[in-house]
């Protein structure tokens, strides 16, 4: 008897086996979250769907799937947004310098930033990074989200705190990087997938959406079925 894989059988093995080529990794699907089976299984179902290329089909993404609740699909969700907005920072903080922006400021008002234990004003970077982390911290906290298969109306207001906050992060960006805004949103469609939630489980009155909608000049990409 041999344990050893061969190369030739289909791998009905959910894993990247040595030598897998990059457009080959993660080749697989999940009929509905609980087929995952993994104690990270919300996010790995939504990272699968991210991967199949879907990032511009924000409905079918928000859609939420069997075998997760309404709430739980959310969190997932958030956490997903600050994974990609770690990465969206990163390459704003090219030209998102303290020297042009040395405090943060959506269109014509001033932000303070609130991660230093009392409210005080921080360039667009650092109130960015220091959001970002206060949202990353406030998901991992087991008092806000004592269980993420299993998340609670409570836990709204916490939803709302870090959405009214993240949201300063894409404004920043559109009224004073524009065209570091529409590079990125045609590539990610984060800011869109982000907005939409918002909306969808009413984390943010209208009146903070202050970034117009079709803002850009986005053009989808035409769905191939
Ligand atoms: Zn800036
Ligand atoms: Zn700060």
């Amino acid at each position: 008897m041999t344990t050893e894989v061969s190369a030739k059988e289909p791998v009905r093995q959910r894993i990247n086996l040595p030598g897998t080529r990059e457009e080959e990794c993660f080749g697989w699907t999940y009929e509905s979250v609980t087929e995952v089976g993994t104690d990270m299984a919300g996010q790995e179902y939504l990272q699968g769907l991210l991967r199949q290329q879907r990032r511009f089909e924000i409905d079918k993404l928000l859609q939420v799937p069997s075998g997760i609740s309404r709430l739980s699909w959310l969190y997932e969700h958030m956490r997903q947004i600050c994974v990609e907005l770690g990465f969206y920072l990163a390459q704003l903080f090219h030209e998102c310098t303290e020297r042009e922006c040395p405090v943060m400021r959506a269109n014509e008002t001033t932000f303070y930033c609130a991660g230093h234990g009392h409210p005080r004003p921080c360039s667009a970077m650092g109130y960015s990074v220091h959001t970002l982390d206060y949202a990353v911290r406030l998901l991992s906290s087991g008092t806000a989200f004592p269980d993420r298969s299993d998340i609670q109306d409570t836990s709204m207001k916490h939803f709302q705190s870090m959405v009214r906050r993240l949201y300063r992060i894409f404004a920043h960006a559109y009224f004073h990087h524009r065209e570091f805004f529409e590079r990125q949103e045609s590539a990610t469609y984060l800011y869109a997938r982000f907005v939409r939630l918002a909306r969808k489980y009413e984390l943010a009155p209208e009146s903070q959406i202050i970034i117009p909608d079709l803002p850009t000049t986005i053009e989808l990409p035409a769905v191939t079925k």
